[in-house]
């Protein structure tokens, strides 16, 4: 450990290297144990020698966005956390497009789109993510999704090289894309979007932000919903028909207020979590024969 992290220190400043550092503090689910180590590289240069260095050495990475989809077990993490987060923010415009690092979030985005006029982001001003996270899962909401606003995206290969790809090669697909299936690091994204009128894409977040408001336990840390939609059911409906509205392991519980999401009531683990997650696949699977998949990830031992 000593070795490894003095070859890191050749590679980061000391202020960006974290060991034994809570997971707490950097999911939404605000649970789960300690990583090893906890890296903030300040560059793609720095995050691409880190990586480099991961596989040469053979130690286990993982890339962290807002960690707003992420469980950590509460033993933590025996390997190393790459945060592609702040550093990587940077938010252009030009013309109808906004290129944006993988760090910046989903709502900065938004923001920037409505103040520029353009038109077609407004679907994801309140997801909690970064753009780089969103990559990986397609992430989409209220009709919209990645997919529809993306043009090309750049990357780091598991070997450190940047790549670029466009939408179609991207593989996008229902909360799915080639980011994790090739192991690549999303270091910018370029969206196209439309002209559009300032008023109208405003109402229209306003719109959306009240409805999530309305429907969604947002007062309780979460990782949103946690199930993805199953084909021709909706993944909460399934839940509540089952009767598991408000079922509760240990802190962690089903949302009344929305069951397709699992929420902290304030001194929940990651077991409890996990194994209420575990409770309502199988309660959901012997009433309605529907097998329900997590969308949350989830990393360390469970
Ligand atoms: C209240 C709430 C509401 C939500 N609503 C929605 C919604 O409407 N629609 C929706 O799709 N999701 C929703 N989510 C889930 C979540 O916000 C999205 O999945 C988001 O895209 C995750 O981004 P992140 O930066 O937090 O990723 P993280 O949770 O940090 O990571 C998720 C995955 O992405 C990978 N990753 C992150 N950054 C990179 C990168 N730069 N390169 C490569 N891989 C990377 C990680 O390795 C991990 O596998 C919601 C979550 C919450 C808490």
């Amino acid at each position: 450990m000593k070795n490894h992290i003095d070859t890191i220190k050749k590679i980061l400043p000391e202020d960006r290297i974290f060991i034994n550092e809570s997971m707490k503090k950097h999911t939404t689910f605000r649970t789960g144990g300690a990583a090893d180590l906890f890296l903030m590289p300040e560059n793609a240069e720095q995050l691409s020698e880190l990586i480099r260095l991961c596989r040469r050495e053979g130690r286990e990475y993982f890339i962290i966005g807002n960690g707003s989809n992420l469980l950590v077990s509460d033993r933590g993490y025996r390997g190393i956390i790459i945060a592609v987060t702040e550093a990587f923010s940077d938010i252009e415009v030009s013309g109808n497009e906004i290129h944006a690092g993988a760090g910046a979030l989903l709502s900065g985005i938004a923001d920037t789109a409505r103040k520029n006029s353009l038109s077609g982001f407004e679907f994801a001003s309140g997801i909690p993510g970064t753009a780089g996270g969103a990559m990986v899962m397609n992430a989409g909401a209220y009709g919209g999704e990645m997919k529809d606003v993306v043009k090309s995206v750049e990357a780091l290969t598991p070997e450190g090289e940047r790549v670029n790809l466009s939408n179609s090669e991207m593989g996008f697909g229902y909360r799915k894309s080639i980011v994790k299936s090739e192991g690549l690091t999303v270091l910018k994204i370029i969206f196209s979007l439309n002209p559009g009128n300032e008023g109208e894409i405003k109402a229209k977040m306003d719109e959306l932000s009240a409805k999530r408001r309305e429907k969604q336990p947002l007062e309780f840390p979460s990782a949103g919903s946690t199930f993805k939609r199953p084909e021709g059911h909706f993944a909460g409906k399934l839940i509540m028909d089952a009767g598991l509205a408000g079922f509760s392991v240990g802190g962690a519980s089903v949302s009344e207020k929305h069951c397709g999401f699992i929420i902290n009531r304030g001194n929940a683990t990651s077991d409890d979590v996990y194994r209420l997650i575990k409770k309502v696949r199988e309660v959901v699977k012997e009433g309605s024969g529907v097998l329900l998949e997590s969308e949350v990830m989830m990393i360390g031992d469970f």
